[in-house]
């Protein structure tokens, strides 16, 4: 049985091991695939892996022998499911793998927002605070977490992680989801309206996942209604933010500083207006990332492929 990963290597650059799944079958893994070179690669595989390479309707014609598509990534939107499902081809996902990687990266860019610490010691390292008449120097303001109000959008298994770890800094969490869970309320913790969370938060984190209702959720009218100097972080989708009003709003400073993992489209484009917009931190969609996480992505990946050839099928999306 052959088994064929085509875009293997954001997964595993090399530093964790494949092995288990080259002991289900004949295991050929490509770093990168593009579209045209998937018949030639797989034309003779069951067993197909992808990332981010997509699969669509007329690529799975082309592809009598193929009966599982194992997706690396919890989206799964790059397989044409329908059409899979049509051809009697299995398609599971990775429901979750890397929640608390990515409540950490979180507050890896709120913490880079309020002390900017890569910056002071970059600072430091070109001799400013050698050349200071003062014992300390700070480029930015300094901002302090404990006693600010944090909204979270979408309280789902990362919002909560998150919440967790603003309430541990001693931080007020405001929650908006459609399906709130009143158990978790506290004295630190209250399910508000869309409306209260963009009013009252001092930062705000989303983690809701893009639909057409949540696509550019946050907009110039969204922003208008936030606190002036109000901090943004986005590690969920890059839809979610109208780029272009974010960068307006972080040019006058009613928006004081903003952080995200993700942008509409990835890899970044020169022209993103997020890339020239002051006070914001971008990063190359890295949240999910940490070695532990793709690890257990990799645990998991192979667990749906061993449950499938057992006839048992677990994570499935079609
Ligand atoms: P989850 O399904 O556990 O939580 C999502 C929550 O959002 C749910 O509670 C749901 O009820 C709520 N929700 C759905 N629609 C909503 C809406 N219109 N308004 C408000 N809330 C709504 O998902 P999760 O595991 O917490 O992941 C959240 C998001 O994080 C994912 O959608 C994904 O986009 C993103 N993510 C990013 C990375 C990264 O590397 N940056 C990694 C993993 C996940």
């Amino acid at each position: 049985m052959r088994i064929v990963v085509l875009d293997g290597y954001t997964l595993n650059p090399g530093d964790i091991s494949w092995d288990t799944l080259a002991e289900l079958g004949e295991l050929e893994v490509f770093e990168r695939t593009s579209v045209d070179e998937i018949k030639e690669r797989v034309s003779d595989a069951t067993i197909i892996f992808t990332n981010k390479t997509p699969l669509s309707k007329e690529t799975l014609a082309e592809l009598p022998g193929l009966k599982y598509i194992g997706v690396l990534a919890t989206g799964y939107n790059v397989v044409d499911v329908a059409a899979a499902k049509e051809l009697g081809i299995t398609v599971t996902n990775i429901p979750t793998y890397g929640t608390s990687a990515v409540a950490q990266f979180v507050f890896a860019l709120l913490l880079e927002v309020c002390h900017h610490v890569g910056s002071h010691s970059d600072a430091v390292k070109q001799g400013a605070w050698a050349a200071s008449p003062d014992f300390c120097f700070w480029n930015y303001p300094l901002i302090e977490l404990a006693g600010k109000t944090m909204g979270i959008i979408g309280y789902g298994r990362i919002g909560q992680a998150t919440g967790r770890i603003a309430q541990a800094f001693g931080m007020n969490v405001l929650a908006y989801d459609m399906y709130p869970n009143r158990e978790l309320e506290s004295s630190t913790l209250r399910y508000v309206e869309l409306a209260e969370l963009f009013a009252e938060s001092d930062m705000i984190s989303l983690h809701c996942p893009l639909s057409d209702s949540t696509e550019s959720m946050i907009n110039k009218d969204a922003i208008a209604t936030m606190k002036d100097g109000v901090i943004i972080i986005n590690t969920s989708r890059g839809p979610l933010v109208s780029e272009a009003d974010l960068a307006a709003a972080l040019q006058t400073g009613k928006v004081a500083g903003a952080a995200v993992d993700v942008l509409s489209h990835e890899p970044a484009t020169s022209d993103n207006p997020l890339i020239s917009a002051p006070n914001c931190i971008i990063t190359p969609h890295i949240a999910w990332a940490p070695k532990e996480s793709r690890a257990r992505l990799m645990g998991i990946a192979v667990a749906n492929l061993v449950a499938f050839l057992d006839g048992n099928i677990v994570n499935s999306v079609n």
